[in-house]
């Protein structure tokens, strides 16, 4: 029963001290980016959140009201319904890394576009080089799109497994927690969701 319940602890790695360092110096680094449009309209940025030694790295859209006001990704409503999907399978959110495509808010909480993506995907991409995640789990249709390059109906990118970039992690999509407060009824699907994941995740860990 142990084994089943910390699957997703399994291979743990540790993040030595200089990497900590590095993940400061990059979180620094975007309190004070201005690399696009966004920062005009920001609070604070929005780093990310967690633990750094996780196997699993959860990538959202862009900030929402209560992440800038926080300066915390996924605190607001959808927040709390990601931490009950998470917890359903025993995940606890202490034990998983959190950000988004882009660290600043967009404004009226608009689609982050491509170049504002491409703009901050440095960091993003440095986040993952230090983390070095066993799976990446992108929230919605706008973070797939955006970060795998396809333009494709959540119904086709649920499910399937893709790699990121060269280094070879794998990348499963999920239903935005947005998305699933706004239409309640596809939220019975999510429980597949996460058995694939799992999946995805026990094949690749062993
Ligand atoms: S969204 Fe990213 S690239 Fe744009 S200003 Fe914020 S930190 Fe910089």
């Amino acid at each position: 029963m142990g084994i089943e319940v910390f699957w997703y602890k399994k291979n743990k790695k540790t993040i030595n001290f200089l990497h900590s360092d590095t993940i400061d110096e990059l979180s620094l680094q975007v309190e004070n980016c201005t690399k696009c449009s966004l920062h005009n309209g920001r609070t604070q940025t929005v780093f990310g959140d967690g633990l750094l030694q996780s196997n699993i790295l959860i990538i959202g859209e862009a900030p929402g009201r209560d992440e800038d006001k926080q300066g915390k990704p996924f605190v607001g409503r959808a927040g709390k319904l990601l931490t009950e999907i998470l917890k359903s399978i025993n995940i606890q959110r202490s034990d998983v890394y959190i950000t988004n495509t882009v660290k600043c808010r967009p404004p009226d909480n608009r689609n982050p576009s491509k170049e504002e993506v491409d703009a901050c995907s440095n960091y993003l991409e440095s986040q993952i080089e230090i983390i070095k995640p066993h799976l990446i789990i992108l929230l919605g249709k706008v973070a797939a799109d955006r970060l795998l390059n396809l333009d494709l109906p959540m119904s086709e990118l649920r499910q399937k497994t893709y790699y990121y970039k060269a280094n070879k992690i794998p990348v499963v999509v999920f239903y935005h927690p947005a998305y699933l407060l706004r239409s309640p009824s596809e939220k019975s699907k999510v429980w597949d969701d996460l058995n694939y994941m799992k999946n995805v995740f026990t094949k690749n860990v062993g």
